[in-house]
C-alpha cells in the first residue's frame, strides 16, 4: 500500500528492506544494531558517518551542531527556549498553525514573555500567515521561533523571514524536502518520523554561538551544550532510530540529495493540488502561496461521504488519508518516501470516487 499517514509516516521501501535483511546480524556481528554497545566502534563509525551524511545533504556549515536527541519534536518545544533564552528574556514566535501554538505554550512555561508577533489569516483565497509588514517584533529577542511546514492545517511559509533575532525553525516535516541555506537559522529541528526515521527521535542543528546559555534548571538530557560535547550520548541514544536514519540519509544521497528529491516533491504537489482545483467535488482550504508540498488537506463536498471515501481508499491500498482529528476531512502526505506512483494512483483514486457518486 502506499501510506499517505503524517506520521510516523512511511519510509522508502528499499530502507526497510535493507533493514529487514540485516535485522538479525548487522555488520556480521551475528546481533541486532539494537543490541550493540552506542560505544561499540561499529556504531560510533555509523553515527559518525549518519552525521556527515546529514551535513552533505544539508550543507551544514561547520559552526553548527548536529544533535541526535530524544524526545519527538515536541522535546524540543521545550529545548529550545530552556537552552537558548533566559527565563526573563522575550522570544518572539509567529503563530503558523497548531504547531505553532503548542510550541507557544511549551514556550510560555520557560520564559516569561512569549510574543506571538503574527497568526494564519483567513483571506478570499483561503488560509494564509499575515503578512511580514504587520508583524510585531520585539526589539531584543532571544529567538525568533516559526513552523515553516504546519503538518495539520497544510500551510507552508514558502520564505526564511526577515528578522534580526536567531531564526529558530520547527522543521519536523519539512526537513530535507528541498534545498535550505542552513546559515539563515540559529537552530533547526526535526522530530525524526516525517522524513527521517522513527518517531520519538529528533534532530537539532544549533550554531554554535548559542551554545552554553541554557538556563539552570534544564534536564542534562536535553541541554544543547551537554549533547554537543557527548557526542549526543550522554545517556544511551535510540540506537535503532539513529541506525534506520543513517539508512534514510544515504537513500536520499542515492536519490540525488536535496535538489533531486526537491523537485520530485514539488512535481507531486503541483499534480495532486491541479487535480483538486479542477474538481468541484475535492477543495483545499489554503492559499495558494501558502500551500504545503508535503501535507496536503482536503476537503469533500459532501462530508457525509468522508468514511466511504477512507474506507475504498484503503481498499484500494492508499491508507492514512483521514485528516487531523482536530480538523476533520482528507488529507495526504506525500513525503520524500512517496513515489510519483503513489500520487498518480491517489489521483486516479479520487477521480474515480467522484465519477462514481
Ligand atoms: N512539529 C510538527 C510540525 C509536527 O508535525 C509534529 C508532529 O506531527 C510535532 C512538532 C510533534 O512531534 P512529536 O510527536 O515527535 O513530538
Amino acid at each position: 500500500p502506499f501510506n499517505f499517514s503524517a506520521g510516523p509516516a512511511m519510509l522508502p521501501a528499499e530502507v526497510m528492506q535493507q533493514a529487514r535483511d540485516e535485522f538479525l546480524n548487522w555488520n556480521d556481528l551475528g546481533i541486532s544494531v539494537m543490541e550493540i554497545s552506542h560505544r561499540d566502534p561499529a556504531f560510533i563509525r555509523l553515527a559518525e558517518q549518519a552525521e556527515q551524511d546529514l551535513r552533505d545533504l544539508m550543507a551544514i556549515p561547520d559552526h553548527y551542531k548536529v544533535l541526535f536527541m530524544h524526545g519527538g519534536g515536541r522535546g524540543q518545544f521545550s529545548a529550545v527556549p530552556q537552552n537558548i533564552a533566559a527565563t526573563d528574556a522575550t522570544v518572539d514566535y509567529l503563530n503558523c498553525g497548531i504547531w505553532s501554538d503548542f510550541a507557544i505554550r511549551e514556550a510560555q512555561k520557560y520564559v516569561r514573555h512569549v510574543n506571538v508577533v503574527g497568526a494564519a489569516v483567513q483571506t478570499d483565497q483561503g488560509k494564509a500567515i499575515s503578512h511580514p509588514d504587520s508583524w510585531q517584533l520585539s526589539e531584543h529577542a532571544a529567538y525568533f521561533h516559526y513552523c515553516p511546514n504546519e503538518t495539520v492545517d497544510g500551510i507552508a511559509v514558502h520564505e526564511i523571514p526577515q528578522v534580526n533575532a536567531p531564526i529558530v525553525a520547527d522543521m519536523s516535516s519539512n526537513i530535507l524536502s528541498e534545498p535550505l541555506d542552513v546559515s539563515k537559522f540559529g537552530v533547526i529541528y526535526a522530530g525524526a518520523q516525517k522524513n527521517i526515521g522513527p518517531s520519538g527521535f529528533a534532530i537539532s542543528i544549533v550554531r554554535e554561538d548559542l551554545l552554553g546559555h541554557a538556563q539552570t534548571n534544564t534536564s542534562t538530557i536535553m541541554d544543547y551544550t551537554v549533547q554537543a560535547k557527548e557526542g549526543s550520548m550522554y545517556n544511551t541514544p535510540n540506537t535503532f532510530a539513529w541506525y534506520l536514519s543513517a539508512l534514510v540519509f544515504q537513500w536520499l544521497k542515492r536519490q540525488g540529495g536535496v535538489t533531486a528529491i526537491g523537485e520530485l516533491n514539488r512535481a507531486k504537489a503541483a499534480k495532486l493540488y491541479h487535480y483538486i482545483d479542477q474538481s468541484d467535488f475535492y477543495s483545499n482550504p489554503v492559499h495558494p502561496d501558502y500551500r504545503s508540498r508535503m501535507n496536503i488537506p482536503f476537503l469533500l463536498a459532501d462530508s457525509s461521504l468522508d468514511n466511504a471515501f477512507l474506507e475504498q481508499a484503503a481498499a484500494a491500498g492508499l491508507v492514512g488519508l483521514k485528516g487531523h482529528r482536530f480538523v476533520g476531512g482528507m488529507r495526504a502526505s506525500i513525503y520524500n518516501a512517496m513515489p510519483m506512483a503513489g500520487v498518480d494512483a491517489l489521483v486516479e483514486f479520487m477521480a474515480e470516487f467522484e465519477r462514481k457518486v
